[in-house]
């Protein structure tokens, strides 16, 4: 009741929530009463989140933040949404994204912009703003996002919270509504890394549903979370400390390396020669593989129908017309064009040929280093309006997460304080399923 009352009180200047379940809530929070009651709980059991509106969820409307989808019910339960219920946890409703995870900003939300938390006239970032800015703002303790190229760490820098993108494989993608099939990834966003290590321990896991799910136990996130740092080796790349950099986020990371010496670490310089590439490269395999993923969206089985369809050909322009938003066209555009017959060896198969290297930069890096940290995102929060018109500019957000996705590799944003009023992240990046490690070596320094 008290996270279902700041919601009402404050949700409607944010606008995170697109979708609040007040009354499921209540009943589950008596249900987990019970089990507490019964001896029979868990960490999260009675624990209350808010959920990525990208996630199935079996009788509450699944938006994906699109008017497509606007009228979807899902039948079904995506794979975390089922862990969740299971772990006890409450979900309070579903929060408003970019649509279909196509944005840095929030902004092509087809329930219109999130507010950042800290200055209602500036991006909570993208795509999960919704959930970034609803923990930022203490409506809810947790919740979930997705990441396909800095979706979870850029707003959780955005909105000064804790988020966690995943190794690709160790959270299920069953049920959560496809973007780009080889980079998607769910993970947790908190107030900490404690608590996102709670979250993520229920999120993850072997699913024979999700054909690219990776069947390996699961750690124990929290147990290793207070080991201490000494001896840890952190490598900076230059790259990520470049001119495109803001020197006033450039200063607030450089204090963070600065706590981790005392704290035990030693710096190590090194190099990602090929992450200039990595945004390019995204800008393929990504529209390419929404654009066969959004194919399905044809006004025939669920989602947007237009009104009296002529014929067939009709019915899937217009539905499609008026079902998705601009951004969400120009890279199911830029997609179909670079996978037509002759265009895909020079586009789609040039990056992820590209893309292999830039993996390979990060296997080297990690013979010498345990983990990498940089910024999270080049800029604090930037004014609502101010990239909308732009999308190369708004694209270059994402420069310092996406080379992550493209790796595969599990990546955070941390906390690193504040600049002009407004949070800076801290960008770990850790080799594959070492998420225990950067959750120790982020509660560390929390
Ligand atoms: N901002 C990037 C994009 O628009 C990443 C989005 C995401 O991670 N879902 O594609």
């Amino acid at each position: 009741r008290h996270f279902l009352d700041r919601i009402e009180r404050f949700d409607g200047e944010l606008n995170s929530v697109v979708t609040l379940t007040a009354e499921q809530a209540l009943q589950a929070a008596r249900e987990a009463d019970q089990r507490i009651a019964a001896g029979d709980a868990g960490p999260l059991t009675g624990i209350p989140f808010l959920h990525k509106d990208i996630f199935c969820t079996d009788g509450v409307r699944t938006s994906c933040g699109s008017r497509m989808l606007d009228n979807f019910e899902a039948p079904y339960d995506a794979t975390v949404s089922e862990k969740l219920k299971q772990a006890g946890a409450v979900m309070l409703g579903k929060t408003n994204m970019d649509e279909f995870a196509m944005g840095s900003s929030n902004e092509t939300s087809f329930y219109g912009p999130v507010k950042n938390p800290w200055d209602p006239e500036r991006v909570p970032g993208g795509s999960s703003g919704g959930s970034a800015a609803a923990v930022a703002a203490r409506l809810a303790p947790l919740a979930t996002g997705t990441d396909t190229g800095g979706s979870i760490r850029q707003p959780a820098a955005l909105c000064g919270i804790t988020g966690l993108k995943p190794t690709y494989g160790r959270v299920s993608r069953y049920g959560m509504i496809a973007f780009a099939s080889s980079l998607d990834q769910g993970g947790p966003f908190a107030g900490s890394a404690a608590d996102a290590a709670v979250l993520l321990q229920a999120m993850s896991g072997f699913d024979p549903r999700d054909s690219t799910s990776i069947d390996r136990p699961v750690d124990d996130y929290t147990a290793g979370l207070a080991q201490d740092l000494n001896g840890l080796v952190i490598g900076l790349p230059k790259e990520f400390f470049d001119e495109g950099l803001d020197a006033d986020v450039r200063a607030a990371i450089e204090a963070a390396i600065e706590e981790y010496k005392l704290l035990g670490a030693t710096v190590k310089d090194i190099s990602l020669p090929n992450s200039s590439l990595s945004v390019p490269a995204y800008y393929v395999v990504a529209p390419a593989e929404c654009s066969s993923n959004l194919s399905r969206m044809d006004g025939v089985r669920f989602g947007h129908r237009c009104d009296d369809p002529k014929d067939l050909d009709d019915l899937y322009t217009r539905s499609r017309g008026e079902g998705f938003g601009a951004e969400v066209k120009r890279r199911i555009m830029i997609g179909t064009y670079a996978l037509s017959a002759g265009y895909y060896d020079a586009y789609y198969l040039k990056a992820q040929q590209v893309r292999r290297l830039i993996r390979d930069d990060f296997v080297k890096a990690f013979e010498d280093v345990d983990v990498i940290m940089g910024p999270t995102a080049p800029t604090t929060a930037f004014k609502l309006g101010e990239k909308s018109d732009d999308p190369v500019t708004m694209y270059l957000s994402d420069i310092y997460t996406i080379a992550v996705n493209l790796a595969g590799l599990p990546g955070m944003s941390v906390p690193a304080g504040l600049v002009n009023g407004l949070p800076v992240g801290l960008q770990l990046i850790g080799n594959y399923f070492e998420e225990g490690r950067l959750l120790n070596v982020a509660h560390r320094y929390q």
